[in-house]
């Protein structure tokens, strides 16, 4: 199958997606499912089905099984700087272990498979792992406890109750890997770390990508042509250092100051062959020692610093600190139930209303500065009532210095006291800043967009401007709204490129469409539908009824 009609060089890829994390997996799966549940309501879906298997009338059953998206996948690859032994989704799966995270945060509904949104309850169930969904119905229950006082329209009706549940990581990793198998996407995948890409010919017919990448295991750059790109680099680039590490005057020493993003930078290591712990080996030698007591101190107020303190008491630790700038807030979602439940409609129909800088402003209140799960709390309570962890809200650190002498860090807080410690991690998160993503500099340069807040103004179909250049994960904000970084934003961001992707490429097959026109009617009677139409279909234009009846 000949996707573009006029490709400039022989080895033009049609496309390049960066990134191998859950929002580049429901793209992929997205771009080859043949019915996918937006253009199928379930019974079309039975009757597809039905027809497939059972019909006796060998035409229509081969008009079923004439789509074959898999000839697509020569003409993608994919690529990931963190591709190694672990395949798809390294970044998600290595964070999972690094913090040692038991469960997801998000209801079992916000997955990448666009095949159903029932999809991991099902896998669930046939894997007979439904103990593995954790119940969070007291979150159901308290939004619709939240309306009735308000006198609000509740944000869920009864049977949405069936969808809190949180599946735990190594269902919704090991459900993952069977999207992988099912689409066969191993094939696409490709190790390097993407440095540049870089606009050719823009706004004229022949225009390509030329795409810089580092591959590791060869130690050399390679380079890739594409028509198309799909930047789906999550937010791991740009770890938000408060400025005060910045002033510090003396040398850091080595695992004193440690970012969340740098656990798991140190299991991708280990990975590898080459073990690397994220303790100093002396402080190592500290915790087993009983007689002492190092002192870490944790900062940050969402639900990733609750995770460092839950690891750092695996490891040892009995004089732990937690500060944070507001208050800790307990809520199981990283979101407002408001952006979740039905009313959500109302919210994203204000929010696509507002102009750019609202919609940013927008972003930032839905946050609301982060939030810890019931469970982590709980968890945060009983450090406390043990002695293990103190937690300081409503404080900042001024300064730090270290003395190389003791081995401490002396921290000025913002209630001008002065405190010890060993160790410091910061559980204070990323940011999103298109301007400081290293592999957009050249596109920033040649084709720049209005960037508000470092996210990139796009269009509908999160495309960049007039390149055809699309966005996927956080950067999708302004587009898509509060849910965009989630798991759920990615199965809609797929959902709008596959969309564009499939109407180009359905345009470009004008030369396939007439010759497989001609292979429709023989002896008067259709034999299967175009491609044109299954592209459409595909496509979701249209839904595969209206392509028989055609
Ligand atoms: C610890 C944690 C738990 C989370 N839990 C949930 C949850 O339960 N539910 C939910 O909905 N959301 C959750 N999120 C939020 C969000 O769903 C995840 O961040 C998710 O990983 C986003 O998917 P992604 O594909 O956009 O990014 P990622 O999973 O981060 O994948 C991006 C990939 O791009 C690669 N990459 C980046 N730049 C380059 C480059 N220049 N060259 C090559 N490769 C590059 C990275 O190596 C990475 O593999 C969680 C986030 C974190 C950090």
């Amino acid at each position: 199958m000949t996707l573009s009609a006029q490709k400039p060089a022989i080895d033009m890829l049609d496309l390049v997606v960066i990134g191998a994390g859950p929002h580049s997996l429901s793209l992929l799966c997205r771009l080859l499912e043949q019915s996918p549940f937006e253009t199928l309501t379930d019974s079309d879906h039975q009757r597809y089905h039905h027809i497939r298997t059972k019909s006796k009338n060998k035409l229509v059953r081969d008009c079923c099984d004439t789509i074959d998206v898999d000839s697509l996948k020569p003409h993608i690859k994919v690529i990931d700087a963190n591709v190694s032994s672990g395949g798809w989704m390294c970044q998600w799966n290595k964070s999972f272990e690094a913090l040692h995270i038991a469960h997801l945060r998000s209801p079992v509904f916000f997955h990448p498979d666009p095949f159903h949104p029932d999809a991991l309850r099902t896998f669930a169930k046939a894997e007979c792992r439904e103990c593995e969904l954790l119940d969070i119905t007291a979150c159901f229950e308290s939004g619709c406890k939240k309306c009735k006082k308000t006198k609000q329209r509740s944000h869920f009706i009864a049977n949405d109750r069936r969808q809190f549940f949180t599946p735990s990581a190594s269902l919704f990793q090991d459900f993952c890997a069977s999207l992988v198998d099912r689409y066969g996407l191993d094939d696409v995948l490709h190790q390097g770390n993407v440095t540049a890409i870089t606009p050719v010919n823009p706004n004229t017919p022949s225009s390509y990508f030329e795409i810089k990448s580092f591959n590791k295991y060869t130690g050399e750059y390679e380079t890739f042509t594409a028509k198309r790109v799909v930047a789906a680099l999550g937010n791991v680039n740009n770890p938000i250092i408060p400025p005060w590490v910045h002033m510090i005057p003396q040398h850091i020493p080595e695992k004193r100051i440690v970012h969340a993003l740098d656990f798991v930078q140190c299991l991708k290591s280990d990975c590898e062959g080459c073990h690397d712990d994220i303790l100093p080996d002396q402080l190592k030698e500290q915790l087993n020692d009983l007689s002492e007591k190092p002192r870490l101190l944790v900062i940050g107020g969402g639900l990733t610093s609750a995770q460092l303190v839950q690891l750092a008491v695996k490891r040892g630790f009995k004089d732990i600190t937690l500060m944070t700038r507001g208050v800790l807030k307990t809520s199981q979602f990283d979101l407002s139930l408001d952006w979740i439940g039905r009313n959500a409609n109302t919210l994203f129909a204000s929010f696509w209303q507002a102009p750019l800088a609202e919609r940013r402003a927008i972003l930032r209140r839905a946050k609301n500065g982060g939030s810890v799960t019931p469970e982590y709390m709980a968890l945060l309570k009983c450090y406390k009532e043990t002695g293990v962890l103190e937690i300081k809200e409503k404080q900042e650190v001024r300064q730090a210095d270290w003395n190389s002498h003791y081995e401490k860090w002396r921290v000025l807080m913002s209630t001008c006291e002065y405190e010890e410690y060993d160790v410091i991690w910061l559980g204070t998160g990323a940011a999103l800043d298109v301007k400081k993503e290293a592999c957009l500099v050249s596109v920033l340069e040649s084709d720049p967009i209005e960037v508000v807040g470092g996210l990139p103004a796009l269009d509908r179909n999160l495309k960049w401007g007039d390149l055809d250049l699309y966005m996927m994960s956080g950067y999708c904000g302004l587009s898509l709204g509060p849910t965009a970084g989630n798991l759920i934003g990615g199965r809609v961001a797929a959902e709008r490129i596959a969309g564009d992707l499939w109407k180009k490429w359905v345009d470009e097959s004008e030369e396939l469409r007439s010759v497989s026109e001609g292979a429709r009617v023989k002896g008067g009677r259709e034999v299967k539908p175009d491609l044109f139409s299954l592209a459409t279909m595909t496509g979701s234009f249209e839904n595969f009824w209206s392509v028989l009846v055609e």
